[in-house]
């Protein structure tokens, strides 16, 4: 695994997934994944993240390729440490309605 962040006091810096069997004189497979907390960690069946995940690492260690992984909320869940103009959502994915708890 490869971390890249242009400031080197990044907490929270893009990641390079890259198989051991890595060749760059034949061309691979190159999976660039935005981050999904919800389904990446915890397999939310609001979204496909994390299925899309799992068979890009598993492509990508059988065939020699990297998944690139961006640090980056990709559907606006709110989650982790970006400010984004979007609507805060529940533990089970659905909108967060006011009067809502875990
Ligand atoms: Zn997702």
């Amino acid at each position: 695994m490869i971390a890249y962040a242009d400031d080197p006091a990044e907490r929270m810096p893009h990641l390079a997934f890259v198989a051991p069997n890595f060749d760059p004189s034949r061309p691979v497979p190159v999976r660039i994944h935005s981050e999904c907390m919800t389904g990446d960690v915890f397999g939310s069946r609001r979204c496909d993240c994390g299925e899309q995940l799992d068979i890009s690492l598993k492509i990508t260690a059988e065939r020699g390729g990297v998944v690139i992984y961006l640090r980056q909320e990709g559907r606006g869940l709110c989650i982790g440490f970006y400010e984004k103009p979007c609507e805060p959502w529940s533990v089970d994915g659905t909108p967060w309605e006011s009067g809502m708890s875990f």
